[in-house]
């Protein structure tokens, strides 16, 4: 596609958008600058203005039902969940039994490494990847104690070359053969947080299953963000949150897929709640844990309704648009950006920026991190004040996600016109 750096072209193509009315469903923050740019929905996403009424009708049922809620409200809360798995399991690209909507992000992968981590004396190690979000990070190093290996010999992590940002999938593939009769588990981000290099999944659950290994995956920056296609690509067990671009307010729960060969596997070792017991045998309160089948098996607890009413509102959207559209205007808006940081960097080439994130759309999503190495931290604080909200990273990099449901071309531009009045004042 070609790109041009004026303002007509940014509205034309916004003209052109067939999805230029979402953006007047949400919200946006206003922090008394004129020119108001929200480029991390990469953090949290923005709310949908569907949500309060959504949650407003539970408030208002809970005040007339009480307990009789879980039967008698409109969207009965004993099997609320279920509503949003189709939405879900549409984002993600699974059949609707692979997934659930439970718990939070990082206490669902431990849930699922209960069952898919199963490390042996001398098949224990996991293949990871630097820079993987600190949460991730705790998790690995923890799980590997519990089970009662050294973290630096249990997890083997796929650095970037030296000099470089991103990660070679040839190294990836070398440390899963190098480690072939060790590796119990290939565990990546779907997106890394960082860069925002889209992994290749199916190409990493392939290579896993080949040295007899399990594949999982973190997507808490790839739901929503890029296509997926979890079942078909035979991943074994995935997690993510449900709010950086399923906007589906601050903390809420988050999603998880099991792939269909594992939902019947009654003696995998899990962690046993009520919730995901068998549903015909539930209230009979008995002892004797029988999972259900399918993702729902690993749920624990009956759940937050407040939530996932919001939740329902978000994924509402998703459902009507469709992940094709988002992606389809996604490349676009994502290329728009990249193209106009190209232009900065060849206007000052003194200034120092570029873009790290792979230039390959099938290697990215929506975010673009933003290398300032040659500038100070000044600069980002500097477009913050300005009103273009991105997210700063130590040591130098900027991170920007421009979201194909609420971003415009015209975002872009005005982020260019902003960088470049910051610019040239760094020039005087
Ligand atoms: C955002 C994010 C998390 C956050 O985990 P919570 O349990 O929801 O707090 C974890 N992992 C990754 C990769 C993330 O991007």
């Amino acid at each position: 596609m070609q790109f041009e750096p004026t303002l007509e072209f940014a509205r034309s193509q916004d003209d052109a958008d067939p999805l230029r009315d979402k953006r007047t469903q949400f919200y946006f923050p206003n922090f008394g600058t004129p020119e108001l740019v929200y480029f991390t929905g990469h953090s949290l996403g923005l709310q949908p203005k569907t949500v309060r009424a959504a949650v407003e009708l539970e408030l208002d049922e809970w005040a007339k039902y009480g307990v009789e809620g879980h039967f008698h409200s409109t969207n009965p809360w004993y099997s609320y969940h279920e509503l949003l798995t189709p939405p879900m399991a549409g984002i993600v690209g699974a059949q609707e039994s692979e997934v659930v909507c439970m718990n939070s992000l990082t206490t669902n992968i431990h849930l699922l490494f209960v069952s898919f981590y199963r490390p042996t004396a001398t098949r224990y190690k996991i293949i990871s990847e630097a820079k993987m979000f600190p949460s991730d990070r705790y998790l690995l190093e923890t799980q590997a104690r519990f089970h009662g290996f050294d973290p630096d010999d249990a997890i083997i992590e796929v650095t970037p070359r030296k000099g470089e940002w991103l990660i070679r999938e040839e190294d990836i593939l070398d440390a899963i053969d190098t480690h072939a009769d060790q590796v119990a588990l290939v565990f990546f981000g779907g997106v890394n947080y960082f860069t925002g290099q889209l992994f290749n999944m199916p190409r990493l659950t392939e290579a896993a299953h080949a040295v007899g290994a399990v594949a999982g995956f973190d997507l808490a920056h790839a739901a929503g963000n890029v296509p997926l296609s979890l079942h078909d690509w035979n991943v074994d067990f995935a997690a993510w949150c449900s709010y950086k671009y399923l906007n589906s307010s601050p903390g809420n729960v988050g999603g998880i897929f099991v792939h269909e060969r594992h939902g019947r596997s009654f003696d995998l070792p899990r962690f046993g709640g009520w919730w995901g017991h068998d549903k015909e045998t539930r209230f009979q309160m008995q002892s004797g844990f029988q999972p259900m089948e399918g993702a729902e098996g690993w749920q624990l607890s009956n759940v937050p309704i407040l939530g996932m009413a919001a939740m329902k509102a978000s994924l509402e959207i998703f459902a009507e648009v469709g992940m094709p559209a988002l992606r389809a205007k996604s490349e676009k808006l994502t290329g728009y950006l990249e193209y106009t940081i190209e232009q900065l960097a060849a206007e000052f080439p003194d200034a120092g920026i570029s873009v790290i994130t792979p230039g390959d759309p099938e290697q990215r999503g929506c975010q673009i991190s933003m290398d300032i190495a040659g500038r100070e931290r000044k600069l980002f604080d500097d477009m913050i004040a300005a009103g273009v909200i991105a997210d700063f990273r130590e040591p130098c990099i900027i991170r920007m996600a421009p979201v194909p449901l609420y971003n415009s071309f015209e975002d872009i531009f005005t982020f260019g016109q902003v960088m470049r009045g910051l610019l040239a004042e760094g020039e005087t």
